[in-house]
């Protein structure tokens, strides 16, 4: 039979009924420890008594009007959003990849404004940037690729973490204007560049008159430590998205840009029906006001370090681990081995996690934790690990 919900996702055997912190019950009354947030995106827990009084109260009164009139929470939202991250304007829209292909149409506009008429978006191998077309062919994976062709034109593509090579596409391309890169990456494995990555890429920006376009859909709003991943430079980039964490699971994503590159769109250059309706910036503003109110970056930091030294603690030197590494609540633990099936196994201990890239087991949880609430989900995991590929390596079947 032919499933009603096209097949684009291999969906696990569960569903969910509701959830509260970092607990989620399944519809037979099972509990699970949320290690995922639905992929970062759920990073005040699930059921956020801030939020649901912020969208009820909302949705009460108007939860959708236009981009065709005033929308007072967008602007307050934007307001704000500019005040923490050092852009001067945002575009919303309703995704991470819609947040993408707003800053690439940008730097296309951007580069015909300066009278270049193939405007080039460098871009890095192992990136995610969305499965749009435009954000598809920006992404550095042949497997999202595939079966899409003709990719979008436009974009020239660099190893991660190699400023020399972005510098050599830039000596023999007169069409480049702006770099597009994730400041750690999310789907491609939790890689952390070295840290003057970003510095680097700013000033070679700054010598070629290029954007510098940060895709912080999965780092941004608090995850790493600090509210977007670049504010652990002292750079400012020129363009930065974001989506994922900023609404709580509304669905919201928003562009950010500072200087001529705020400017570069004008009225009817781009749109989004939906975009930063007054629902979802009633979430976003709650969201932001809580991780404000309970100072959740700077718990995402002690987290991040707190669950790194127990998965070292526990794990660190094995002979099947072959690095375990974190950027704030954005954690890595690379096996020596293939280990997705690890989902599954984790799932049925009632534990939420993410492999990805073959072998990295990703998590992503939610910065409201307590210290315990950590600690379980370090001992849970790392006991499952040992026993999945233990020194007996035998494996347990689900
Ligand atoms: C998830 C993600 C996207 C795409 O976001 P969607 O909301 O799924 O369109 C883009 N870039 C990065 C870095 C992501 O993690």
């Amino acid at each position: 039979m032919i499933s009603p919900i096209m097949n684009t996702y291999k969906r696990l055997p569960v569903a969910f009924s509701h959830g509260k912190g970092i607990s989620i019950y399944d519809t037979d009354g099972n509990a699970y420890l949320d290690a995922l947030c639905g992929l970062a995106v759920t990073g005040l827990g699930h059921a956020h008594p801030a939020v649901t009084e912020a969208v009820s109260e909302q949705i009460g009164k108007v939860n959708h009007t236009s981009n065709l009139y005033q929308i007072p929470n967008q602007q307050e939202l934007a307001t704000r959003l500019a005040a923490v991250s050092g852009m001067d304007s945002c575009f919303f829209g309703n995704s991470g990849a819609e947040a993408n292909e707003a800053a690439i149409k940008l730097a296309r506009l951007y580069g015909h404004n300066k009278g270049i008429d193939l405007p080039t978006v460098i871009v890095t191998e192992g990136s995610f940037h969305g499965r749009t077309m435009a954000t598809l062919s920006a992404t550095g994976n042949r497997a999202i690729h595939q079966g899409f062709e003709p990719l979008l034109k436009g974009f020239a593509r660099a190893p991660y973490n190699d400023v020399a090579a972005i510098r050599e596409i830039g000596k023999n391309n007169s069409d480049v204007v702006a770099v597009l890169v994730e400041p750690v990456t999310g789907e491609g494995g939790i890689v952390i560049p070295d840290s003057n990555y970003l510095t680097e890429l700013r000033e070679l920006c700054d010598q070629n008159g290029w954007l510098l376009m940060l895709d912080e859909i999965q780092t941004g709003n608090g995850r790493t430590g600090k509210y977007f991943a670049y504010q652990h430079t002292n750079i400012l980039p020129d363009v930065v998205t974001t989506a994922k964490g900023l609404a709580n699971g509304l669905p919201i994503g928003v562009c950010m840009a500072r200087g001529d590159a705020a400017t570069t769109l004008k009225a009817g250059n781009h749109g989004s029906t939906y975009g930063g309706n007054p629902l979802v910036c009633a979430a976003a503003l709650a969201v932001m006001d809580t991780i404000e109110k309970d100072h959740l970056i700077e718990r995402a930091a002690e987290l991040g370090e707190r669950m790194l030294e127990g998965f070292n603690a526990e794990l660190g030197g094995a002979s099947y681990i072959k690095d375990i590494r974190g950027y704030g609540l954005m954690i890595g633990i690379e096996l020596t081995e293939p280990c997705a099936e690890l989902v599954s196994l984790a799932l049925a201990t009632g534990l939420l996690i993410n492999v990805t890239a073959g072998s990295v087991i990703r998590l992503l949880p939610a910065l409201i934790m307590s210290d315990d609430e950590a600690d379980e989900i370090v001992s849970r995991l790392s006991k499952l690990i040992k026993v999945y590929v233990g020194d007996d390596r035998s494996r347990p079947r689900v």
